[in-house]
């Protein structure tokens, strides 16, 4: 059989990559007249977007290197039971695409994943193969995030952080029966085992740069890790607890969700719908109330609901403020910073304005409105020189009060 076009097999490998929540890929809808598939279109093309280590945000080339696949992960649409058109490029290929584009200023680096051809070690040979094309041949000096097989060998997964700024290992579900039951190839000891390696690594790599100026580097940008939400009967309790374990135990820069998508002739064994989006929207909350305000996993499964899942009409944030609202009001001219965080509505950054603020003056209810995007959701929950909520944090319809409208949250079923 003739072999498809560069085109052609891009148009299918960037679409496969799609199903990777570790970069979200570019929601821009640009066609052209070639129906989408000629030079300018964004459109089934994977350029996706992904933070820097120094906060930029940066398009990349997100890439499969093969959708060909021996496991068969039911929730997977390359799995090797799908009836999917296959495409394979070589580490050659994909290395050229890359620096084509990257010459053009289309993209500024490139992630790349892949399907396990042959075997597991062969396939990290491959992606590690790209990498150092891109690296040593070319002296390509762009960002590089590089999906990594925790089946292979470990000096092999170990080669990755060599070329790449990020690494990720993804634990895929939240829980080890899920992972038994929907992915029964992969073994979770053996992903967190490669996580481990991955986190002494990078950490021996750090060390040894404080101490040699021109030691290797590797995976700057650290590594981080993704889970399906909703393809099995895992709660978000679940999830939050899984999240926060892999971020203490392993050092992850980023644990990212991704709602499962129905695929075309799905197994049995999975739910007809997808979750709704908001539900993955309020996972990504919770992991912020985590990483930035202070919250411990446990106060953030207290947000959940009697089925451990977390409220989709409210934010987490707000979800346990109306829980706790002995703890309400906070004087925003006295509280400390960790009891401000706490506020609905207060982000990080109008946080500390609150505080410069207050060390010049006593601030007013007009004031903290200044600071904020919605006076209305902060201003049950504090107190300013000219403000008190009387009875407000009592009211039993504050909840309804304060939930988005529905057209707000339509937004994300859209
Ligand atoms: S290993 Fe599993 S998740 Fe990865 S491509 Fe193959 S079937 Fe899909």
């Amino acid at each position: 059989m003739a072999q498809k076009s560069l085109i052609d097999r891009l148009a299918i490998l960037a679409d496969a990559a799609k199903y990777d929540a570790s970069c979200a890929s570019s929601g821009t809808a640009k066609k052209n007249s070639l129906g989408g598939k000629g030079i300018g279109s964004t459109e089934g093309m994977g350029i996706c977007h992904a933070y820097a280590p120094d906060g930029r945000c940066i398009s990349l080339l997100k890439v499969l290197l093969t959708n060909h696949c021996i496991f068969d992960c039911h929730y997977c649409i390359n799995r090797k039971s799908s009836n999917v058109e296959r495409a394979r490029f070589t580490p050659q290929e994909i290395a050229d695409l890359t620096l084509s584009f990257y010459r053009r200023n289309y993209i500024e680096g490139l992630f790349l994943s892949s399907g396990i051809v042959k075997s597991s070690n062969h396939t990290m040979e491959q992606l590690v193969e790209c990498a150092r094309i891109l690296r040593q041949e070319y002296d390509f000096r762009g960002y590089i995030h590089l999906k990594t097989i925790p089946e292979a060998d470990p000096e092999l997964v170990h080669q990755a952080g060599l070329h790449a700024d990020r690494v990720s290992i993804n634990v895929e579900l939240p829980t080890d029966s899920g992972l038994t039951r929907l992915a029964p190839d992969k073994d979770a000891r053996q992903i967190e085992g490669a996580m481990g390696g991955m986190k002494m690594a990078i950490r021996q790599a750090k060390d040894e740069t404080k101490r040699f100026r021109h030691a290797p580097r590797f995976a700057p940008a650290g590594q981080s890790t993704q889970m399906i939400v909703g393809a099995d009967a895992a709660s978000d309790a679940d999830i939050v607890g899984k999240a926060s374990r892999l971020y203490d135990t392993f050092r992850l820069r980023r644990v990212y969700y991704s709602a499962f998508s129905p695929i075309p002739d799905a197994s049995a064994v999975l739910p007809l719908k997808r979750p709704p989006l908001i539900r993955e929207h309020r996972l990504y909350q919770s992991d912020w109330l985590m990483r930035f305000y202070g919250y411990a996993p446990g106060e953030v499964m207290q947000a959940t609901e009697a089925d451990g899942n977390l409220p989709l009409d409210i934010d987490p944030k707000l979800a346990w403020a109306l829980k706790f609202r002995e703890r309400f009001p906070v004087d925003v001219n006295r509280a400390t910073r960790e009891e401000l965080l706490r506020v609905p509505g207060l982000g990080v950054k109008a946080v500390g304005q609150i505080i410069a603020s207050r060390r010049h003056r006593t601030l007013r209810l007009d004031d903290v409105a200044r600071l904020t995007v919605s006076i209305t959701k902060v201003r049950p929950f504090i107190c300013a020189l000219d403000w008190r909520p009387v009875m407000l944090t009592d009211r039993a319809d504050l909840r309804a009060l304060l939930a988005p409208k529905r057209e707000q949250l339509e937004l994300f079923a859209a």
